[in-house]
């Protein structure tokens, strides 16, 4: 699977997407800039490669068609020309990206929605017989000791 991250995609998660994961030289200037950490893990496993200009040209076209061009930086449209010339996923945050390439049928995907729509549950274990409970009780029923809350997904 061949994906196109964009800066707010790459900023969003905590791991890379399994298998190959292409950015632009853009990209990696802006994580520079922003002096991301990750970047340095990341470096070795990101292949940078840059849109054709006939892709570009498609962007910008289609951007001034739906006014996006003004929301739109540089970067943003070699991205998203990029995902287009290697039919690949783009995964980004970026509100404006993403109905450009609704508008072009560019396949893509949020990536820090992922994080609201997993449900959080809260367990409460004894800190005495370990019992788990799914309530938060003042203390223990059936020994009294005090509950301590945990997370657990569902
Ligand atoms: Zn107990």
């Amino acid at each position: 699977m061949r994906y196109v991250l964009d800066t707010s995609a790459l900023f969003a998660m905590q791991d890379l997407p399994p298998g190959e994961v292409f950015v632009t030289a853009g990209v990696i200037a802006e994580l520079r800039k922003y002096e991301d950490p990750r970047l340095r893990f990341w470096e070795d496993m990101l292949h940078v490669s840059s849109p054709s200009p006939a892709s570009l040209d498609k962007v910008r076209k289609a951007a001034s068609r739906t006014g996006d061009d003004a929301r739109l930086s540089p970067t943003d449209m070699e991205v998203l020309a990029l995902a287009i010339d290697l039919k690949a996923e783009l995964l980004t945050d970026d509100y404006s990206i993403q109905n450009l390439a609704r508008v072009m049928g560019v396949r893509y995907r949020g990536v820090g929605m992922k994080e609201i729509k997993e449900v959080v549950r809260w367990k409460y274990r004894c800190t005495g017989c370990r019992k788990e409970w799914d309530e938060n009780y003042p203390d223990c029923p059936i020994c009294g000791s005090p509950l301590r809350s945990s997370r657990s997904r569902k």
